[in-house]
């Protein structure tokens, strides 16, 4: 088995959606970058391929490449779960959690864990996705970003 750890955040702006977890949850601000900056699925991106010893998300999808512009991190996250198969793993379990002030997540959570769960190829039960606030405090709190913190086991697979 090996363990990984993700963090990543993005900036919150107006005109933008609001993506997490590949679900789009309605939001008078959404998350900025040069993908979908969907942080909830580049944390657990991060914290697969730290599992594996594989680097990070900007050495797969450079920012500098106009590939990744606006890119699906949904479809990122496939690519991943490519590459852990191939070094003989497979997803063990994810837990993560998104630092957001607002909207409140609880109702999206279960399709955000079904969408991640379909992509990682494992049931729902193997995925955990918990919101909490910046109680206003810091970046979280006043509402200039999120953050999205992620761990993840992986199990070798049967040859
Ligand atoms: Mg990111």
């Amino acid at each position: 088995m090996r363990i990984g750890i993700g963090y990543d955040v993005h900036r919150l702006t107006e005109g933008r959606p609001l993506i997490l977890g590949g679900i789009t949850v309605p939001s008078p601000l959404g998350l900025d970058g040069h993908s979908d900056a969907d942080v909830l699925t580049h944390a657990i991106i991060d914290a697969l391929l730290g599992a594996a010893a594989l680097g990070d998300i900007g050495q797969h999808f450079p920012d500098t490449d106009s590939a990744w512009k606006g890119a699906d991190s949904i479809e990122l996250l496939r690519e991943v779960v490519r590459l852990i198969g191939a070094e003989g793993y497979a997803v063990g379990n994810v837990d993560a959690v998104v630092v957001l002030q607002r909207p409140k997540l609880r109702p999206h959570i279960d399709a955000m864990r079904a969408r991640l769960a379909e992509v990682l190829e494992v049931v729902v039960g193997q995925v955990s996705i918990k919101a909490t606030t910046g109680e206003g405090m810091g970046f979280a709190g006043r509402e200039e970003g999120a953050a999205a913190h992620a761990v993840a086991l992986l199990v070798a697979c049967e040859a």
